[in-house]
Parts: structure tokens; C-alpha cells; sequence
């Protein structure tokens, strides 16, 4: 999930140059070595659901990965944001495109900064309104688990892995709340 440094300029084509800009900047950025136009890079944002069945929201929908990274290993419906949406609509986009659900979307439930790779997760509560799933190329399967048969440890993602583990312990407190948590 690293991004790769740029190594041509977005406005003429040269070769960039990692180094600091002389307006005071503090951070080394990519600058053209020609035009010296300096190309800033933000962190990007992962947007996804929690999509839940059952009367109590006993089960949760997981996708089994037919991509690279973590191929083969279970997540949460869940993608990189795209312009001109908000993050719910980001979420809902994700989980029809990964799943093939049908859902109503709920609150925001998990709002993660993984600072390293420089990315931010949020996740939304949604409620499943069929168990039956239509994946889409991304996917192998889809399929409901109850906590007891979630398989920790074939998670894709330590984002994933958190936003589960508050899920079941909010649904046993009978109260969901809204977690921020960084990701190390
Ligand atoms: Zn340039």
C-alpha cells in the first residue's frame, strides 16, 4: 500500500528531485528539476462499511480478496476515495462494487490514521437488508460470520482487524460508539 516516490514532473514531464523547496518549506518534496514546479503529496483516504445482518447484528459480511495485497485473505468491504464524493457515498460505492449488497447505510464507526503509510481509514455501520451477495471481480466470496467464526487470522488489513474487534465489543455493551484509533 507504500506509494511510490514521483519521478516525473506532473506539468512538463522531467525528472523530478526529492530535496526541500527554498520558500521555507520544512519537508524534502518532489521538484522538477526543470520547471521547478513542487508536487505535494497528502495522505489518501480508505473508505468502507461494516455491513451487518441478522436481529441483534450478530453476523457481519466479509469479502475474501481476489487482489493483491493480502490475496486470498478477508475484509471488510472497503476502497480509496474517489473525487467528487463524500465518504459515505465513497463507503456505499465500495461495498455494492466489492459485495454486491444491498444495505442501508448507518453512523460512522471507526476513524483510523495509519500515519505511516499516510492514510486514513473511516468505516460506517451499514445494515444488510438481504444475505444473498453479488461479488464483484475483487472479491472470491462473500459471506456472513458470526464473531465466533470470524478467521482472525486470515484479516487482510490491521484496520480491518480493529474495526471488528470495537464492532463485537460495542454489539455486547449493546451501545455503538464512534473509535478513532492510530494504527502504529
Ligand atoms: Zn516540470
Amino acid at each position: 500500500m507504500h506509494r511510490c516516490p514521483i519521478q516525473h514532473c506532473k506539468q512538463c514531464g522531467s525528472t523530478v528531485a526529492y530535496r526541500i523547496p527554498d520558500d521555507g518549506d520544512t519537508k524534502p518534496r518532489a521538484v522538477c528539476t526543470a520547471c521547478n514546479t513542487i508536487h505535494y503529496e497528502n495522505p489518501l483516504n480508505v473508505v468502507g462499511t461494516v455491513p451487518v445482518w441478522g436481529a441483534s447484528g450478530e453476523y457481519v459480511l466479509l469479502c475474501k480478496r481476489n487482489i493483491e495485497p493480502r490475496f486470498g485473505k478477508w475484509t471488510l468491504p472497503a476502497g480509496f476515495m474517489e473525487l467528487n464524493e463524500t465518504t459515505a457515498q465513497g463507503a456505499a460505492r465500495e461495498t455494492v462494487e466489492e459485495a454486491g449488497a444491498q444495505f442501508e447505510m448507518g453512523e460512522i464507526f471507526t476513524l483510523m490514521n495509519v500515519a505511516r503509510v499516510g492514510q486514513v481509514h473511516m468505516y460506517y455501520r451499514a445494515r444488510l437488508l438481504s444475505d444473498q451477495f453479488n461479488p464483484g471481480v475483487e472479491t472470491i466470496e462473500a459471506r456472513l460470520f458470526t464473531e465466533a467464526e470470524i478467521p482472525w487470522d486470515e484479516i487482510a488489513f490491521r484496520t480491518v482487524k480493529e474495526t471488528l474487534e470495537h464492532y463485537f465489543a460495542d454489539r455486547q455493551r449493546g451501545r455503538f460508539g464512534f473509535h478513532t484509533i492510530d494504527i502504529a
